[in-house]
C-alpha cells in the first residue's frame, strides 16, 4: 500500500497495470471505516493490484479533474483506464472485492480467496445496529467498562442521519441537522472506546450461541446481544423516491410537519397512519392532498370522519404515485389513476409517505417472540424471549417510535446488562 500525490498520478496510475485508488480525507468517519478494510485487502490482493491512497484535501485539482466529489471514493484502473464501479460513502468489503475480482482471472481469484483466514473475536456485548438506540446502549456499556462492539450494515447514525432537522431532541435550543446529531452521538460512543464494525455484510446471526458472522470471514462472539436494527419505511417504488428522501419526501409527520406551515403537502397512503397523520399535518399545512390506491380508506371510521370534515384535506382515490421530482423548490408528484390510466402532476411543497414500516429482523425473525406486526417483544429490561438477547428502539413492539424513546430503551438495556455482567 502506498500514499501518492497528484504529481505521481500519471506514473503510478495511468502508466501502471491494475490499480485501486482511495481518495480519503481526515476527520471523515466513513474514511476511518474503510481504512482497515483497504489495508486488509491490500494484503490479500496486493501482489496483483496496486493499492494506492491519495489525500483528497491536498490534491483538490486532481480530485476535481476526476470528478471525485466526496470522501472516501474508490476508483479502479486497469492499464490507465478507469474500470468497475466508483464506490463512495459507507463502502462494504464485499463491494470492493467484487470490483477487484473483475480485474483478475477466475483461477487467480480462487487462489487469492483460498488465503482468506476466518478470524474470531470475543466481546462481552454485541450491539446490532448503530442508530440512537444502539449508540446509547454502547455509550452506557462502555462507561460501565463492558467490552462492547457495535456492528452495523451501514455507517453509524441510523435514521437520524438522513433526517433533515431534529427539533424535538432535548438539550438543543435550535433545531439540529440530523446528520450532525447522529454524528455527535456516534463520536461520543466511539470516543468512550466502543469498537465499531460498520458498513459490513452480516452473513449470519446465531442468537443461541450469541455469534455474528460478518463479511463471511469474521465471527464475533459475545455473552449478550442487543438488537437495535430499527425499521425501514416501505417504499412506493415510484422513481425519484430514494433520491428525494429527506429532501422533500418525509416518512415522519411528528418530525417534519412543522416545516410546512401554510404550505401545500401531498400524502401517500390510506391506512391509519396516513389518515391520522394527514389530520396532524393539516394543523400546519394550508392544503393536504391524500393519494390512496384503493377506492376507500382502510383507516378506522373515526379517523376517516375527521378527514372528510376537514376543509384543508382533499382526497384522490384509486391512484398511485409514479414519479417524484423537484422543480424550482417545488415537489412534483406524478400520479396515475389505476382505473383510467390517466396521469397527472400534483405540485406541492412536500410529500409524506405512510405506507407502513417494516422492522429489520430478517436475520432472526424465526427465533424471537414477535407481536402481530413483526416487532420484537421485550420486557421492562428490554430482554427478549431468548435469554441474554435484548432489543431496543424502533425494532421493538411499542406505541411511539422516536429518538428519545430509542435512547431510553438503549439506556435501560445497557443498565440491565451492566448489572448482570458486573
Ligand atoms: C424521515 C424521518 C425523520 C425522523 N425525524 C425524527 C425527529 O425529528 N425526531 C425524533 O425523535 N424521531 C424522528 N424520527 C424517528 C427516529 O429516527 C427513530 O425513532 C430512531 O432513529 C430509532 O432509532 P433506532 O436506533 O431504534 O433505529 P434506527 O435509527 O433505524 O437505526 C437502526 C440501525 O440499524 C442498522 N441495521 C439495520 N439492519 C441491521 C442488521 N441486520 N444488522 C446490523 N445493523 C442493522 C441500520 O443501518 C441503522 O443504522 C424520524 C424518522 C424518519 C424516518
Amino acid at each position: 500500500m502506498k500514499e501518492i500525490n497528484s504529481s505521481e498520478f500519471d506514473s503510478d496510475v495511468l502508466q501502471s497495470g491494475k490499480v485501486i485508488l482511495d481518495f480519503y480525507s481526515t476527520e471523515c468517519p466513513p474514511c476511518e471505516a474503510l481504512a482497515s478494510k483497504f489495508e486488509d485487502l491490500s494484503r490479500l490482493y496486493g501482489n496483483d493490484i496496486k493499492f494506492l491512497k491519495i489525500y483528497r484535501q491536498q490534491n483538490r485539482d486532481l480530485s476535481e479533474k476526476l470528478g471525485v466529489k466526496s470522501s472516501p471514493t474508490l476508483l479502479f484502473f486497469d492499464n490507465g483506464k478507469e474500470t468497475g464501479e466508483r464506490l463512495t460513502g459507507g463502502i462494504k468489503r464485499s463491494d470492493i472485492i467484487k470490483n477487484l475480482d473483475l480485474m483478475l482471472s477466475t483461477e487467480r481469484v480462487k487462489e487469492i480467496k483460498s488465503h482468506i483466514k476466518h478470524s474470531i473475536s470475543e466481546y462481552d456485548v454485541i450491539i446490532l445496529g448503530a442508530g440512537p438506540g444502539g449508540l446509547t446502549a454502547g455509550l452506557y456499556l462502555c462507561q460501565s467498562k463492558i467490552n462492547t462492539v457495535l456492528i452495523d450494515i451501514a455507517l453509524p447514525g441510523g435514521q437520524v442521519s438522513t433526517t433533515h432537522e431534529v427539533s424535538n431532541y432535548p438539550g438543543f435550543i435550535e433545531p439540529q441537522a440530523g446528520y450532525l446529531l447522529s454524528h455527535n452521538m456516534s463520536e461520543q460512543t466511539k470516543l468512550c472506546g466502543t469498537v465499531y464494525k460498520v458498513a459490513v455484510d452480516i452473513t449470519k446471526v446465531d442468537l443461541e450461541k450469541k455469534e455474528v458472522v460478518i463479511d463471511e470471514y469474521e465471527t464475533v462472539k459475545a455473552r449478550k446481544i442487543v438488537i437495535a436494527t430499527g425499521t425501514t419505511p416501505n417504499l412506493t417504488g415510484a422513481s425519484g423516491e430514494k433520491e428525494l428522501k429527506g429532501k422533500g419526501i418525509s416518512y415522519c409527520a411528528t418530525c417534519d410537519a412543522k416545516y410546512f406551515d401554510n404550505k401545500e403537502v401531498v400524502v401517500i397512503g390510506g391506512g391509519n397512519s396516513a389518515v391520522e397523520e394527514s389530520d396532524f399535518i393539516s394543523r400546519f399545512a394550508s392544503k393536504v392532498t391524500i393519494v390512496h390506491q384503493l377506492d376507500k380508506f382502510t383507516a378506522n371510521k373515526k379517523a376517516q370522519e375527521k378527514i372528510f370534515s376537514n376543509p384543508k384535506i382533499n382526497v384522490i382515490f384509486n391512484s398511485e404515485p409514479r414519479t417524484f421530482s423537484k422543480e424550482g423548490g417545488k415537489m412534483i408528484t406524478e400520479i396515475e389513476n389505476l382505473e383510467t390510466k390517466e396521469q397527472r402532476k400534483l405540485v406541492s411543497d412536500g410529500v409524506f409517505i405512510f405506507i407502513g414500516m417494516k422492522p429489520n429482523i430478517k436475520l432472526f425473525r424465526d427465533k424471537l417472540l414477535l407481536d402481530q406486526w413483526g416487532y420484537i417483544k421485550a420486557d421492562e429490561n428490554m430482554q427478549t424471549s431468548i435469554s441474554d438477547i435484548y432489543a431496543v428502539g424502533d425494532v421493538t413492539s411499542k406505541k411511539y417510535r422516536q429518538i428519545t424513546t430509542a435512547v431510553a430503551d438503549g439506556t435501560i438495556a445497557a443498565m440491565a446488562i451492566a448489572k448482570e455482567l458486573n
